[in-house]
């Protein structure tokens, strides 16, 4: 059986905490897209961690992490992530790499840094991570794929010849930055390659005859479906899909193998980076101590440390995000945090040139769009430690219950603080 959980929002909705929480029962769990780009924070019987490549499972002794096709492998960030975890304590996660991941080089993380720089005020709010330059490789068909590690030399050499001749031109002339050096690029992959060579396998092949063992396999997502390359707010969107359609191509597994679709959905919204955001509370002062009480510890960005900026819960981006993902289950993260609030403001619609629609627009008319704001009462207490649906105050199943009938799909899960443990199950009213 294949589960997905992917973000509904923006990125940064608890997924880490979700998916850690459904690891304890899954035999495998996969990352299928992005890069170290973006991270999860999941808090557990070991500590708190933040990891940006290694699979959410990399806590339970008996699940196996994969780094599918789809990922942009960063070859050390990956090794430092493992001996981090088990320097704090963590058993040896089990870890395999898809051969045709592909890497990113540390050119990648230049050229991201450079085309920031060169963009200025313009620029795209990356994390320069080389994600972009990255994928835009890939496409072009000029990347470098875990199983070239194996070429013979000469052709190895060759491939980073061709390939450094174009970006050579772009480095000294459009960037005034030094070249990429043929062999020192070699020795890199030549280093990359004793890394990670006891975890390479055919992943595809591995998932299919685990498929067919019955095993439980969790694809984890990354961002949400609003920095979904194609369906998102683009081009502040991220340069890989983050709907579960693209978990079966990011691993290579049959689409129809995926039969559940956890879509995680925060109690209020954030998000980082330029980009629409019409929920957004412009109100700094309202913004920042929502903020601060936001997540565990704060809403500042678990790979930059960037405060994010802060919204209301959009119930028209919330429905879109659901819809592209599939989603089969809502899980509905970080209600506790809103427990201190007399009244909670909702986005239910969308004014667009004086008509209110409660479908998720394209870019340019989203830049028009002014929220539709109507207010719920707060229930004013705190509602962690709480595990049965029927103690919740009443004002907090009504904010579940006004939310789940405005998205659309049912909320079966509520989650009410970072642990893993802090989780409600819920039966829909839908
Ligand atoms: P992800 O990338 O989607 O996993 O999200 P992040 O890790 O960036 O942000 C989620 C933050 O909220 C983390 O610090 C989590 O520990 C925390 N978190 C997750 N679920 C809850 C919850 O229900 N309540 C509270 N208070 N914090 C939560």
């Amino acid at each position: 059986m294949v589960k997905a959980v992917v973000g509904a929002n923006w990125g940064d909705e608890g997924k880490g905490k979700i998916t850690d929480l459904l690891a304890g029962d899954a035999d495998i769990v996969v990352r299928f897209q992005g890069g170290a780009n973006a991270g999860h924070t999941i808090k557990n019987r070991y500590g708190k961690f933040a990891l940006h490549t290694l699979p959410s499972g990399a806590f339970n002794e008996n699940t196996v992490n994969i780094i599918g096709n789809g990922v942009a492998l960063n070859v050390p960030i990956l090794m430092g992530e493992i001996d981090d975890i088990v320097s704090k304590g963590v058993p040896k996660p089990k870890i395999l790499i898809s051969e045709r991941a592909q890497l990113i080089m540390p050119y990648h993380i230049k050229f991201d840094e450079y085309e920031e720089e060169r963009l200025a005020g313009k620029s795209f709010g990356s994390t320069k991570s080389g994600i972009a330059p990255f994928y835009s490789d890939k496409f072009a068909k000029i990347g470098f794929q875990v199983s070239d590690l194996w070429d013979d030399k000469e052709d190895l050499l060759d491939k980073i010849k061709g390939i450094t001749v174009q970006k050579n031109v772009l480095l000294e002339d459009l960037y005034h930055k030094p070249p990429i050096d043929v062999n020192e690029t070699y020795e890199t992959l030549m280093k990359y390659k004793e890394m990670i060579e006891p975890y390479v396998c055919d992943v595809s092949l591995y998932l299919d005859e685990a498929i067919r063992a019955g095993k439980t396999i969790l694809l984890e997502g990354q961002l949400g479906t609003l920095k979904d390359c194609d369906h998102g707010i683009y081009p502040m969107v991220t340069s890989s899909n983050t709907i579960a359609a693209y978990g079966a191509v990011g691993c290579g597994i049959p689409p129809y193998e995926i039969k559940q679709i956890i879509s995680v959905c925060k109690a209020y919204s954030s998000a980082v980076g330029a980009g629409e955001f019409v929920s957004e509370i412009l109100d700094e002062d309202v913004a920042d101590e929502l903020r601060r009480r936001g997540g565990d510890g704060g809403e500042y960005g678990a790979t930059t440390g960037r405060p994010r900026r802060m919204g209301w819960f959009d119930c028209v981006a919330s429905r879109y995000g659901c819809r592209l993902q599939g989603t089969t289950d809502v899980a509905f993260t970080v209600l506790d945090v809103l427990g201190y609030l007399d009244e909670i403001p909702v986005c239910t619609g969308y004014e667009i040139d004086g008509k209110v629609t409660t479908d998720f627009p394209v870019t340019r008319l989203l830049k028009k769009a002014k929220p539709v704001l109507e207010t719920l009462p707060g229930w004013k207490c705190d509602i962690t430690g709480i595990r049965n649906y029927e103690d919740l105050p009443e004002n907090c199943k009504n904010y579940i219950s006004f939310i789940e009938k405005k998205i659309g799909y049912p909320i079966t899960m509520v989650s009410n603080g970072p642990g893993r443990d802090d989780i409600i199950y819920r039966k829909s009213e839908l």
